[in-house]
């Protein structure tokens, strides 16, 4: 059974005249790499949300592990959130007031888990995405690529069922994103499911499955 499966889902924005997303379905299965690709406008950052329980279907399903939450209340899909995903958006927000590891290790709050187990763990994702910034520095002293893959370290610390990822290499030269979708590639190898938007077909032909969205129709 697939991880998530996205069912006859449309959505408009409240106020919008038009719908971003069509009767759209599809699955997206444990350890496997999906990119969504296709032109600005084209909803890809909105099918994020709605995959990810950030937005509602406007109609349609959406499922996680066969069970329907489009319903589920916020605080209930904001539970599953923190226990089952980890996200890195665009602008990769680092709380600016905490080091680079608090803000790591400090997500797992959310799982009412303790930051300290999960120091070691913080240390080897930073290795394993090349990301080499002492532990105490804030995010004001460190360079937009390093903070986009102290997100990811951020979103992976804690083995999440589901990655999703804006861009995850877009501040990046071609050989980090190639580091950063190797980990992303060893965290479905282990048994994620994740799911990136990107513009890079580099990156979009490194993911197992590539949902080219193409133009919006008119
Ligand atoms: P993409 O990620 O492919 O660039 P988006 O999902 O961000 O596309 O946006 C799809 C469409 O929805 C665009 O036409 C955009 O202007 C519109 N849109 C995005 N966010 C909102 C919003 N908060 N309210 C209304 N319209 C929005
Ligand atoms: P809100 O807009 O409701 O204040 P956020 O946009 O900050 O919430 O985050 C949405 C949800 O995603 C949160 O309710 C939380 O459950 C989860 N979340 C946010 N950041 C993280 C994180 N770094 N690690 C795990 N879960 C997170």
């Amino acid at each position: 059974a697939p991880r998530l499966a996205i069912d006859d889902v449309s959505f408009t924005y409240p106020g919008g005249s038009e719908a971003v997303v069509d009767r759209w379905s599809q699955t997206f299965v444990a350890g496997t790499v999906t990119a969504l690709t296709g032109p600005s406008g084209c909803g890809k950052s909105t099918r994020l949300y709605l995959l990810a329980l950030l937005a509602r279907p406007t109609a349609g399903r959406v499922l996680l592990d066969g069970v329907p939450v489009e319903r589920l209340s916020d605080p209930v899909r904001a539970r599953v959130r923190a226990h089952r995903f980890g996200f890195v958006f665009q602008d990769a927000v680092l709380d600016p007031t905490r080091t680079v590891l608090d803000n790591i290790v400090e997500s797992v709050l959310y799982r009412h888990e303790d930051p300290a187990t999960f120091v070691g763990r913080a240390v080897e994702l930073m290795d394993r995405v090349g990301v080499e910034v002492p532990l105490h520095r804030r995010p004001a002293q460190i360079s937009g690529g390093q903070a986009q893959r102290i997100a990811l370290c951020r979103a992976l610390l804690a083995d999440p069922d589901v990655v999703f990822a804006d861009e995850p290499t877009g501040n990046l030269d071609r050989a980090t994103a190639d580091v950063v979708m190797g980990a992303m590639r060893d965290h479905a190898a282990a048994g994620g499911c994740v799911v990136i938007v990107t513009h890079d077909p580099t990156v979009a032909a490194q993911a197992d499955v590539h949902l080219d969205l193409g133009p919006q129709a008119a």
